[in-house]
């Protein structure tokens, strides 16, 4: 069976087309610039990539066009839509839906309520799946959430110590973010252990652009860096990560900002891009620190202080670590980073093959305990398409 899998975006839809009898992709690209002007990238693995302007006045647009490309003659790879068996659509959030989901009105009326809770990747989720409702109305169309992960946390993981009716009435609580790239690795990491999740103490390192940290427990998602939204935890790329909250209301009120402006300075404008002033890029921040550059240094010891710190509390509440695991963009490539987190772990019994962790590239799936150490830490890549795609395939059978 070929899976359709969709991550729709306000400007932009990525696409991936797997055929579950090997597992491969088959075919991935981007629309981009949707509502703007258009182009989009279409991509065959062994075969050149195609990229064209294209007028992409809406998400509709944008599917009609996949589907096209994908059954095009000469750039396609598949002779009709008709043997794409389900389509797995990505949700950020999935309010508290606890798996995976065929689509019918019920779940889309469910999702449509919980936009207020995430008004950024919740409508063009909801457009991106219409579109593809309309043009293949035949097949079953799966929701995967990344919130799904974390439906199994206790309360007290969940629940912020504000006035409890505001998560009653209003949903306010700890949802967790990342869970289908977490849920993916960890799964991974204990297969390639050869133990069962459910007899491991595991620890995953999401570091990307946005980056998160989940405790895995004997199989269950005990906890995780990221809140409500997104922004709580880690500082990341431009995002402040958890701050006392009291800073927000001070500088509200002394700077007159509104909430749209606050949310700007902590969702745009801080984390490392914020302390250093060179770049939300990791990279960059650590080529101004190798120059001498002391904020970049400053913005690089606060992510490691504050990736130990998370590490640290989890390994409390697990009481003990087995596994440690990166990955995303900083995760997978940067060997400094993992090795500067190692270095302040020895307690915990972390303990890396320098060799091994700077061998390691993007894509790699690497093992780099030392001899003897307590934790086995891994790097390995992430694929949450892939997991969307099982998830879809194993509901389009059912
Ligand atoms: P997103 O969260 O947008 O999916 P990624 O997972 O690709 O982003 O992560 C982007 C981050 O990964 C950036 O901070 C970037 O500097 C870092 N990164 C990407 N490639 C490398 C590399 N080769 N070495 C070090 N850092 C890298």
């Amino acid at each position: 069976m070929k899976i359709l899998v969709i991550n729709a975006g306000s400007s932009s839809l990525k696409y991936q087309v797997f055929d579950m009898d090997t597992g491969s992709v088959i075919a991935k690209g981007l629309c981009d610039r949707i509502g703007v002007d258009g182009v989009v990238t279409h991509k065959r693995p062994g075969k050149e990539n195609y990229k064209a302007e294209a007028p992409l006045h809406s998400h509709d647009d944008a599917i009609a066009l996949v589907l096209t490309l994908l059954t095009d003659p000469e750039l396609g790879v598949i002779a009709d839509i008709s043997e794409i068996g389900a389509v797995g659509h990505r949700f950020a959030h999935g309010g508290t839906l606890t798996e995976s989901t065929v689509l019918g009105q019920k779940e889309k009326d469910y999702l449509a309520s919980i936009v207020p809770l995430n008004p950024l990747h919740g409508p063009p989720a909801l457009k991106g799946l219409e579109a593809c409702e309309k043009l293949l109305p035949d097949v079953r169309h799966v929701g995967v959430f990344d919130t799904t992960f974390y439906s199994r946390m206790p309360a007290s993981s969940y629940v912020y110590a504000i006035p409890y009716e505001y998560y009653e009435k209003y949903g306010v609580r700890r949802y967790g973010f990342h869970g289908t790239s977490h849920r993916y690795v960890s799964a991974k990491a204990a297969e390639y252990l050869k133990k069962d999740l459910k007899d491991l103490k595991m620890i995953t390192c999401h570091l990307g652009n946005g980056s998160s940290i989940s405790a895995v427990k004997n199989g269950v998602c005990v906890d995780t860096s990221m809140g409500f939204t997104p922004q709580e935890g880690l500082p990341m790329g431009t995002r402040s990560g958890s701050i006392d909250p009291t800073v927000v209301t001070y500088l509200m009120e002394k700077l007159s900002l509104s909430p749209a402006q606050m949310n700007d300075v902590l969702n745009r404008k801080s984390g490392l891009l914020g302390v250093s002033g060179v770049s939300p890029d990791c990279r960059e921040v650590m080529i101004a620190e190798s120059e001498g550059n002391e904020r970049a240094h400053l913005a690089m010891e606060i992510l490691y202080h504050s990736i130990v710190k998370i590490i640290g509390a989890y390994a409390a509440e697990m009481d003990g670590l087995d596994v440690l695991v990166f990955t995303a963009g900083i995760g997978e490539n940067d060997a400094i980073v993992r090795s500067e987190i190692c270095r302040r772990l020895g307690f915990l019994g972390v303990e890396i093959d320098d060799a091994r962790n700077r061998a390691t590239k993007r894509g790699d799936f690497v093992d780099m305990t030392a001899p003897g150490a307590r934790v086995a830490t891994l790097s390995l890549p992430t694929d949450e398409e892939y997991m969307i795609a099982l998830d879809t395939y194993r509901l389009a059978r059912a």
